[in-house]
């Protein structure tokens, strides 16, 4: 109360005081939504799979694995650069950052240190620049689930590619910071895209760094708040943050530290977590297992003209080669089956059909397109599609077995038998309905009933060796005709 009372009188001397002049700088982290996870080929969408299911060695950091790094991930990064103004590094790399914690398995994060992917860049608020400092690529962490007295881990995340931009403490407002979040969430998400950007799913998270200055330039302690996961926390907690600090200065105008601090969302008031580590404390050296990144190998004005393609632009492309409009909007808002659609496009698919094929799923599963094998087997089974040599099923049966790892000759054989067996199947059916021709017109004169008295004719004359759903489909296929 003493100290309340005190603030107040202190308060009182606030007008005679100059302004005070608030600092913010972020520091962003963006999920990248490539198939496979950073360092290994585990499936990169863990949202909803069960906990510990799309893991391996690598992700779980068992002793002898080897990291190989994403490259579609490093690309991402170097394209974020250029949509954000940064200098790309000629040669970059990776380094260990060590820290203990239950949910990080190897005892180090692979993150980058002295040579980021980019560097410098700016982004413009309202003809307002914002400097950036960075970005840099690295994995993230897994999971703790806490569940009454004990805590579990969940890896599913831990590997998921994660770019992290930071910016100069260039931000004058805590709505300056939330607007800067909403002007970068467009640009990861539409202009170059490679994140979903949720905030609510976790994949663009934000920690804020603020501290102010009185008139006389002296500065307050500085706070980091940890963990704002959406627009209007960030806001909210910094303009809570924003005040304590002026209230404090006011009360302790020499008290400097840096300190970190979380934000309670429902209470809207942030509190003291720890005393911030410095950098030394993560013991920092090369990843000796991955090779420097030689960037001057992508072709910077082919990543930057497929830039700033917005909504709009794409769904154009689209339907000017003849996709349906529903199909190219359901495409385009869906960064995952956009990826797919390009992928699997081929001079001798039809776009109208693939789109057909992506948006309403007929794979029946999720397929991840990680090798130019899978691609190309994927491919020649929508090509037996598109010319009717298979059916919707057998083509989603043959999927599933590509995604299993089957060899497309073994697919490719038991499609071939399958035909086989339809053929003879026809053979029978043929047969049947030209030894009862009296029952045909009576089923062509609307008795579907009968479909079942030819079924059973042709079963009991293939002596039950065939797919009875097959029969009733090829019969139906005659009778109508
Ligand atoms: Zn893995
Ligand atoms: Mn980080």
């Amino acid at each position: 109360m003493r100290a309340r009372d005190l603030l107040w009188g202190k308060l009182q001397e606030v007008e005679k005081m100059p302004n005070f002049k608030t600092t913010i700088g972020l520091e962003i982290h963006v999920q990248l939504a490539t198939a496979s996870k950073m360092f290994c080929r585990c499936n990169n969408e863990a949202f909803g799979k069960n906990p510990n299911t799309t893991v391996c060695p690598v992700c779980l950091g068992m002793p002898g694995m080897l990291p190989v790094a994403n490259k579609q991930a490093i690309e991402w990064t170097v394209k974020t650069g250029l949509a954000l103004n940064c200098q790309i590094n000629p040669m970059s790399k990776f380094d260990r950052k060590h820290y203990f914690y239950p949910d990080l398995p190897k005892g180090y994060q692979i993150s980058q240190y002295d040579v980021p992917l980019c560097k410098g860049g700016y982004l413009e608020i309202d003809g307002h620049k914002i400097r950036l400092n960075r970005i840099h690529l690295e994995e993230d962490a897994g999971k703790l689930i806490h569940k009454d007295s004990s805590s579990l881990v969940d890896l599913n995340r831990a590997g998921t590619p994660l770019m992290e931009i930071v910016t100069e403490p260039d931000i004058g407002s805590p709505t300056e910071a939330a607007e800067f979040m909403r002007q970068l969430q467009k640009i990861v998400r539409d202009v170059v895209p490679v994140s979903e950007a949720s905030m609510e799913k976790g994949h663009l998270r934000c920690d804020a760094n603020i501290d102010i200055k009185d008139g006389t330039g002296k500065m307050s302690e500085i706070v980091e708040i940890k963990n704002l996961n959406s627009f209007r926390f960030v806001e909210k907690a910094l303009a809570f943050e924003e005040k304590r600090l002026q209230e404090d200065h006011l009360l302790w105008p020499d008290f400097k530290a840096k300190i970190t601090r979380g934000f309670d969302s429902k209470k809207g008031i942030t509190f003291s977590q720890r005393i911030k580590e410095e950098a030394a404390d993560y013991r920092y050296f090369p990843e000796p297992d991955l090779p420097p990144i030689d960037t001057t190998k992508f072709d910077f004005k082919s990543l930057k003209s497929n830039l700033a393609e917005n909504e709009e632009q794409k769904i154009n492309k689209l339907t000017a080669a003849g996709v349906n409009p529903n199909d190219a909007k359901v495409l385009v808002q869906s960064m995952k089956k956009y990826d797919i659609y390009q992928k699997l496009s081929s001079a001798d698919i039809k776009p109208k059909f693939l789109a057909k094929i992506v948006v309403h799923n007929y794979f029946g599963i999720d397929i991840e397109l990680l090798n130019n094998e899978k691609i190309k087997n994927y491919q020649n089974l929508i090509k037996l599609l598109a010319d009717n040599k298979i059916s919707k099923n057998q083509f989603s049966e043959a999927c599933k077995k590509i995604h299993q790892g089957v060899s497309y000759n073994i697919i490719l054989s038991d499609l071939e038998s399958a035909k086989e067996s339809r053929n003879g199947i026809g053979r029978i059916i043929d047969q049947i309905l030209s030894l009862n021709t009296k029952e045909v017109e009576r089923y062509r004169a609307g008795e579907k009933q009968l479909l079942g008295f030819f079924i059973g004719q042709v079963l009991k004359k293939s002596d039950g060796r065939v797919d009875p759903k097959v029969v009733r489909e090829e019969i139906i296929k005659k009778l109508e005709k």
